[in-house]
């Protein structure tokens, strides 16, 4: 079944779109079931959870944290985690910098924008894009000149309003674009959509989509 549903998705896709499966709230055996149908790719939005199963699943996984991440939890994850998605302040930039940085890791991260209506979604606003092209072009610098040199921040992520309004969803995924192509003129990851609209996401230029409940079912 969750094979069927990840091919259904993957029919649709175009190239070069990164599918991630989004196992928050799913148990180990069914994201298995996604890992034999070929996925490699997973994202999980709570720490422990996130620790947890990259435990117990094959090595090869990349895993991206995908929720709200507490300062406090960074060590935890920094060691293994492919891809932080949702770096939503520049303390939480500073904290995982530091962290990847005393390890000798350096640490993929996108930069999430708050663009939907709902208050309760976390991210920069979109005015704060001037601030934070001078910190992403000074990240692609040389490593000594660095300001935060235990992180690469590699493109954008965001969300679309919850609301059936389709006008306001394909608003909301263009001006995630449009920050996007303005803060990486040169390429780099644009991670939005999920089961509801990644459709539409994808429509906007999106090239990572985050898929949770159309692949594992709703959630227990
Ligand atoms: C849960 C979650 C998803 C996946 O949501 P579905 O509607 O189950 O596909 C994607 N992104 C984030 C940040 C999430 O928390």
């Amino acid at each position: 079944m969750i094979k069927e549903r990840i091919a259904e998705i993957r029919s649709t896709l175009p190239e070069g779109v990164t599918l991630v499966c989004v196992t928050k709230f799913h148990p180990v055996e069914r994201l298995m079931e996604a890992y034999e149908a070929g996925e490699r790719d997973f994202g999980e939005s709570r720490v422990q959870e996130l620790v947890r199963k990259y435990e117990e699943m094959p090595k090869d996984i990349r895993w991206h944290f995908i929720g709200h991440l507490q300062t406090n939890k960074i060590r935890q994850i920094v060691p293994f985690v492919h891809l932080i998605q949702g770096v939503d302040s520049l303390h939480l930039l500073e904290e995982i910098s530091k962290e990847a940085h005393k390890i000798g890791k350096v640490v993929n991260v996108l930069i999430e924008f708050h663009v939907a209506e709902e208050l309760t979604k976390s991210g920069f606003s979109p005015e704060d894009a001037d601030s934070l092209q001078e910190i992403i072009d000074l990240n692609h610098a040389p490593a000594f000149l660095r300001e935060y040199p235990g992180v690469n921040i590699i493109g954008v992520m965001g969300m679309a309003s919850n609301t059936d309004d389709l006008s306001r969803i394909r608003q909301d995924f263009e001006q995630l674009a449009s920050l996007f192509r303005y803060l990486f003129p040169r390429g780099g990851v644009l991670s939005m959509g999920m089961s509801g609209d990644f459709p539409l996401a994808i429509q906007a230029g999106a090239n990572m989509i985050r898929v949770g409940s159309l692949i594992f079912g709703e959630r227990e």
